[in-house]
């Protein structure tokens, strides 16, 4: 089995891990206060940019 040559020096390392970071998700606010994601329609309400785009069950 091929094997590294070298050891990967914990700088290295650390340099490839710098973009192993998830970023978190943006998170903007519903008219009617639930957390939504941005360009998606309200799950809660069915709203999207105040109007209302799917059928749900309080609305
Ligand atoms: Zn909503």
């Amino acid at each position: 089995m091929a094997l590294p040559k070298k050891k990967t020096s914990k700088s290295r390392r650390n340099m490839r891990r710098s973009h192993d970071k998830v970023a978190a998700p943006n998170v903007i606010y519903c008219e009617c206060g639930e957390p939504v994601l941005p360009h998606r329609a309200c799950s809660a309400c069915g709203t999207y940019n105040g109007r209302q785009v799917t059928e749900s069950s309080d609305a």
